[in-house]
């Protein structure tokens, strides 16, 4: 189940903090598994002015979705389809290579490509290298004095950010404004130059720039070990929950699921949670809460492809009454209830990676699809 209000309240709460930057609500990956065209359409409605997506595709289908917003995409491959960017009004991050294909893809749909120039100012992923960017810059101006393309926007993404400690960002951002400098000097106008993620967002407004980039924020979550999603004033969005699917009495010394790792420690139930790896729950996460009748109850023995376990403990002849009781694996949290944070914590990563792997065989519902804006009373508290 996913809020659409929590949504809007951590985008509002981001445009907060990052104002008079603007928003860019990234919603690559389905929106973190939460839903893309949903998710970008409460994000707008909620004030964000930008969309930004890894590929082009996941750009297309935003589109064909009726949403018209500025839109950006960064991550191509040689088979990327430039021509439908192009020709969708989509803005196409170039990190060097891409630069002749779009400029083809410029000419065959007769229109110029709007394009943000990246650079690598030191995650060593994509973007330009720094000692390409006087050339990358050189050549992005001659074809833009051709009209076949614009350079809207400069930017590059930080490596550390989730880590205020580190020194590494005050690198980082130090080369991005030498590197702005090299571009304005070449002549570019960019509209936007934008470096900040969501923990730059809230911990280095000095990374701000023209616009924010922010995903995790707007899901609710937070960035930094050690700092919860209600101390950074964000709600998160995504519940997932399911029923109890049976619930049985067992003897003393029953094994629990595939290689027996867990045994009842005495007369017992178990309960079966109908979610398994294969619904994105990590295989891994053996121990992560599931809240049944306001307890919360650790999974026991191995998480498998469709279904896990809890033990419910000797519940006695009524045990079995827990059969289609509500089962939540996590939520806000809000009232002590079980986080993505547990789950990322039972499995050993972290919480970007628990929304994101919910699998499409679990359906998404949305609530409060309507926006009911500031005036609905939810908006104001942390
Ligand atoms: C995913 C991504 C973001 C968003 O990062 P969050 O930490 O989720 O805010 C921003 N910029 C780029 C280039 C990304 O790939």
């Amino acid at each position: 189940m996913i809020d659409l209000d929590a949504i809007r309240h951590n985008v509002r709460r981001l445009a907060a903090a990052a104002s008079p930057a603007k928003v860019m609500a990234v919603v690559k990956a389905d929106a973190y598994g939460h839903g893309a065209v949903p998710v970008a359409r409460a994000a707008l409605e909620a004030g964000a002015s930008w969309l930004g997506v890894a590929h082009i595709s996941e750009a297309l289908a935003l589109r064909a979705a009726g949403i018209d917003a500025p839109l950006l995409a960064w991550l191509h491959t040689t088979e990327s389809n430039f021509g439908a960017a192009v020709a969708a009004g989509v803005d196409i991050g170039c990190s060097g290579w891409e630069l002749d294909r779009i400029v083809a893809a410029a000419r065959e749909q007769e229109r110029p490509a709007r394009i943000h120039l990246k650079v690598d100012t030191g995650l060593g992923r994509n973007g330009a290298a720094l000692d390409r960017w006087d050339s990358l810059v050189g050549e992005a101006m001659e074809y833009q004095d051709q009209g076949l393309l614009r350079v809207v926007g400069i930017f590059s993404h930080l490596a550390v950010a989730d880590e205020p400690e580190r020194p590494e960002t005050d690198q980082q951002l130090a080369t991005f404004r030498e590197v702005l400098a090299v571009a304005e000097d070449a002549g570019v106008d960019p509209e936007v130059r934008h470096l900040a993620n969501t923990p730059a967002t809230l911990s280095r407004p000095d990374t701000h720039f023209d616009l924010v980039r922010v995903g995790l924020g707007i899901y609710g979550l937070s960035p930094f070990q050690g700092q919860s999603s209600a101390e950074l004033g964000l709600r998160p969005a995504m519940t997932l929950k399911t029923v109890v699917s049976q619930c049985k009495e067992v003897p003393e010394g029953q094994g629990v699921s595939y290689g027996l790792r867990y045994h009842t420690s005495g007369r017992s139930t178990l309960g079966l949670i109908p979610v398994g790896y294969a619904d994105g729950i990590p295989r891994v996460a053996t121990g992560g809460p599931v809240r049944i009748a306001g307890r919360t109850y650790p999974v026991v023995g191995r998480i498998a492809m469709d279904q896990m376990v809890v033990d419910l403990g000797d519940l006695g002849p009524g045990g079995a009454g827990l059969l289609g009781a509500e089962a939540e694996l996590f939520g806000d949290g809000a009232d002590g209830g079980p986080t993505a944070d547990d789950w990322a914590h039972a499995a050993g990563t972290i919480n970007y990676e628990i929304v994101t792997r919910i699998s499409p065989r679990v359906p998404r519902s949305f609530i409060n699809e309507e926006d009911r804006g500031v005036a609905a009373g939810r908006e104001g508290g942390a």
